[in-house]
């Protein structure tokens, strides 16, 4: 933690500036690092016994970081599913209330 220009940054350092759940990154270009807006993610959330240590800390880009919440998980594959299936959810939420698509076998 010592000797970190911001806080964190041995994580984004580690992680490239990319989201670890969707992939986005925010390493090339000012507008993809902002709308990242990034975060970092507990994998295993601290109420539920998580730590700080770096296994448990990954970047997140605040969709991701949101989509995953506070559910528990113990492995980054883990949380990983978990945002891909709430990122389905919200997928189809948005072909029916924005794009207002009625056939949802698409
Ligand atoms: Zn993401």
């Amino acid at each position: 933690m010592k000797n970190e220009s911001y806080p964190y940054q041995r994580i984004f350092e580690r992680d490239q500036y990319t989201c670890q759940y969707c992939g986005w990154t925010g390493a090339t270009n000012f507008e993809e690092w902002f709308i990242a807006n990034f975060n970092i993610d507990h994998i295993k959330p601290v109420n539920a016994g998580g730590t700080d240590e770096d296994s448990n800390l990954v970047l997140a880009c605040r969709s991701c970081n949101l989509y995953k919440g506070k559910i528990d998980c113990n492995s980054l594959d883990e949380a990983k599913a978990v945002v891909a299936q709430r990122r389905e959810i919200a997928k189809a939420w948005f072909r029916t209330n924005i794009l207002k698509e009625s056939d949802l076998t698409v």
